[in-house]
């Protein structure tokens, strides 16, 4: 019985760790806030050379003023993801963001659909995720949102890293960032926060230097929680 239990320990590890390292090592690179086509225009090739899939993350007003280059990513296998219809805070968290307008959930679900209309009317796929701007959500207003658009609110959770390459004007502090917080969390799934900047297209070779060393696989969002389903993202 001993030689039994032993024998089934030798077949079953080796493939179990094998499928946890591929759980652990899978990465979305996700851009925020396009179509910008300064960024795109350099960044599509550059994705296409990588064979990087990545997420966009695109305002609505925006696809609409530039549906040669959603049509173009979606086609060449990026993913188009849902960032409101003008980047407006779907919701007001707290006083102290007074920055934010305290929209109504009526208001909050129609920015979040015209979107997804906007970018459905040229891809003739309707975007499964939503990252709120501002990362301004609360668990409410996140449930009234999944629960009447069928779309999934991305919080920021401890699977996601940000880049801050909004603050930044130096690749090097983008890459820095990156390699720290990876590195911190010991490397486990991670959808990265990007926008499209040039600065940070100047990073994005050594970051996926760096983390293909480190033996990450490149995904889009959609296969992303398929592989990794327990991701707080
Ligand atoms: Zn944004």
């Amino acid at each position: 019985m001993t030689k039994i239990i032993f024998l089934f320990l030798i077949f079953t590890l080796p493939s179990f760790s094998a499928d946890l390292k591929k759980e652990t090592m899978v990465a979305a690179l996700t851009f925020d806030d396009g179509p910008n086509p300064e960024f795109l225009k350099n960044a599509l090739p550059y994705l296409e050379k990588e064979n990087v899939k990545a997420t966009f993350f695109v305002i609505g007003f925006k696809a609409k003023k530039y549906p040669d280059f959603i049509d173009k990513m979606f086609k060449s296998g990026h993913e188009i993801a849902n960032h409101s219809m003008n980047h407006v805070c779907l919701v007001r968290p707290s006083p102290k963001w007074s920055g934010c307008p305290d929209l109504s959930e009526e208001k909050a679900i129609k920015e979040v659909n015209d979107a997804s209309l906007a970018i459905q009317k040229i891809t003739g796929k309707k975007p499964s995720f939503l990252r709120p701007p501002h990362f301004a959500m609360t668990p409410s207003r996140k449930n009234a949102i999944e629960e009447s658009l069928g779309i999934k609110v991305l919080i920021h959770g401890s699977n996601s890293v940000g880049s801050l390459d909004w603050s930044f004007n130096d690749k090097n502090k983008i890459f820095n960032q990156v390699k720290k917080t990876i590195t911190e969390r010991n490397f486990k799934p991670v959808v990265i926060v990007f926008h499209e900047r040039n600065v940070t297209l100047e990073a994005l070779p050594e970051i996926i230097k760096f983390m293909r060393e480190a033996g990450y696989k490149f995904v889009t969002l959609e296969e992303f929680v398929k592989i990794a389903p327990k991701a707080n993202i």
